[in-house]
């Protein structure tokens, strides 16, 4: 029976190719890392071409543990969001080298806008804030910077796409030119509500409409590769940008369902159904899932650095050889002896919005050792999401539990702090890279091997783990103090 799943998990950092089972099993994976280029403080960029080459060696990689391209069902996509990628049709070529998400190029133009007086209504329209993290400025940077791209426009040949539009056009061999409804939300150039690319939010962004792909469903029969690629057609029958795949793959399919996930930064998702989200809280509102034309929707609340600061501890400090070695150390001790670190290492995401603000670690003293820092930075972690977690509930949507996933969730004693700090149960599932198993839990049931999501996520879903709430009130109320006294310090 031809019910296996092929992911493409297309990362910042790496692309990947992952074979699961209808089980949601995971039976095969091939990865190959992806060139950053730095061309100046603040720039990030990948080459298009690149990610391309990797995916198809992946791909081939994995196709025959299947038994070949005849067992696979569907192909689901998954990627890095707001990345941009911009080639010439005709050529099937990439005209520049891709912007990332990561990318701070754009900020003067954001600066304009918002100078202008657009922040309120692009927020209410788009339920995103004017920040050089979307995708819509790094279309114009690219149109008013790169000669290749104008040229491509004026003659009609431009097309724009995220990361999964691109694969999508290069395995159709052209012959497809789409992007998810999930994608599309993270433009800026699309209303919440709307249902293709909205031609007065690309007028005042200045991208030319026709250079945009065609907004499409998350789930279902919605394009075919090109047959001289894996030896017969395969469906892709699911796409989907990464964090609204963790969602899905950790079954927040219902209302008040809420995912963390803590890897380079966190990202926390909280299923609104079919409410657009207004966030008076400078959260973000985002499309959950657009599946038969229906869409639901999530508020959205990113901090830039959680296992990034481990990371530093490691690379920068050098008080740790492995990220998890701040596991054992935190447990070493009873406190952190009042040291506390706020980690604005590249400023503050939500619900802060601070990009001026720098790290600190305050309450140091002669008894401060490298496991006060340690135990302070994972401390951090449920500090930071305890501020969302107060944005998210002054927005009307109070957590009552939190599954959590990405690199930093495997430390338990980070887990046991969260829930303790959130004062509600974590749950992490025992399989955790929950992003591919949302894009394969869309592309089943797109594919048919299961009549809808909700029956896909339910045969799919592993077992989980759950932390359980254990600290008295007068504790945390003492951590609370200690963060906002520091807070102040950044
Ligand atoms: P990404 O997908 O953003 O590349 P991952 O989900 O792979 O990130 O998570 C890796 C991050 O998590 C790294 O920054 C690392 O420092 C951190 N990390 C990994 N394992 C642990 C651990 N056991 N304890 C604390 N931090 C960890």
């Amino acid at each position: 029976m031809s019910d296996y799943i092929l992911v493409l998990d297309e990362g910042t950092t790496s692309t990947r190719a992952m074979l699961f089972a209808s089980d949601g099993v995971l039976v095969a994976s091939a990865q190959e890392e992806l060139t950053q280029h730095y061309p100046r403080s603040g720039w990030v960029e990948h080459d298009a071409a690149e990610i391309w080459d990797k995916t198809l060696k992946c791909a081939n990689a994995v196709i025959p543990k299947a038994g070949g391209a005849a067992m696979i069902a569907g192909i689901g996509i998954t990627n890095q969001r707001e990345t941009v990628v911009a080639w010439d049709t005709s050529t099937g070529e990439p005209l520049t080298r891709a912007i990332v998400w990561q990318d701070r190029r754009t900020e003067p133009f954001c600066a304009d806008l918002r100078d202008a007086g657009h922040e309120a209504e692009v927020q209410r329209r788009t339920g995103l804030l004017l920040d050089p993290y979307f995708s819509g400025t790094k279309m114009r940077w690219m149109l008013d910077n790169v000669p290749d791209v104008r040229a491509a426009a004026d003659a009609g040949r431009l097309a724009f796409g995220t990361v999964e539009s691109w694969l999508v056009f290069k395995l159709t061999g052209g012959g497809a030119h789409i992007t998810d409804a999930s994608n599309a939300s993270r433009t800026l150039l699309m209303e919440l509500a709307g249902e293709g690319f909205d031609a007065g939010l690309c007028d005042l962004i200045g991208v030319p409409h026709s250079a945009l792909p065609a907004v499409t469903d998350m789930s279902g029969s919605l394009a075919q590769t090109d047959a001289a690629l894996f030896g017969r057609e395969i469906p892709i029958t699911g796409l989907v940008g990464d964090q609204q795949a963790a969602t899905i793959g950790q079954a927040c399919l219902s209302p008040g369902q809420t995912k963390a996930t803590y890897g380079t930064g966190a990202f926390v998702l909280t299923n609104q159904g079919e409410t657009i989200p207004q966030s008076t809280n400078r959260l973000l509102g985002t499309v959950l899932m657009q599946i038969a034309g229906k869409r639901t929707y999530a508020i959205e609340g990113s901090v830039f650095v959680a296992g990034s600061l481990v990371q530093w501890l490691r690379d920068s400090l050098g008080i740790l050889q492995e990220a998890s070695e701040t596991e054992a150390l935190a447990r070493s001790i009873e406190t952190s002896g009042g040291v506390t670190i706020v980690p604005a290492l590249s400023g503050l995401g939500a619900p802060h919005w601070n990009a001026d603000a720098r790290g600190v670690i305050t309450g140091l003293s002669f008894a401060s050792g490298k496991a006060e820092i340690a135990r302070a930075a994972l401390e951090a972690m449920a500090h930071q999401t305890h501020d969302l977690a107060c944005a998210f509930a002054a927005d009307g949507t109070a957590w009552e539990t939190l599954r959590v996933d990405g690199g930093m969730a495997a430390n338990n004693w980070m887990a046991q702090d969260l829930a303790d700090m959130l004062g509600v149960p974590v749950e992490r599932p025992d399989f955790v890279e929950t992003t591919a198993l949302g894009a394969a839990m869309l592309a089943a049931a797109g594919a048919g091997v299961y009549p809808d999501l909700e029956s896909a996520a339910e045969a799919m879903r592993g077992k989980t783990k759950r932390f359980t709430p254990n600290m008295e009130n007068a504790v945390r109320e003492e951590r609370l103090t200690r963060w906002r006294k520091a807070l102040n310090a950044v």
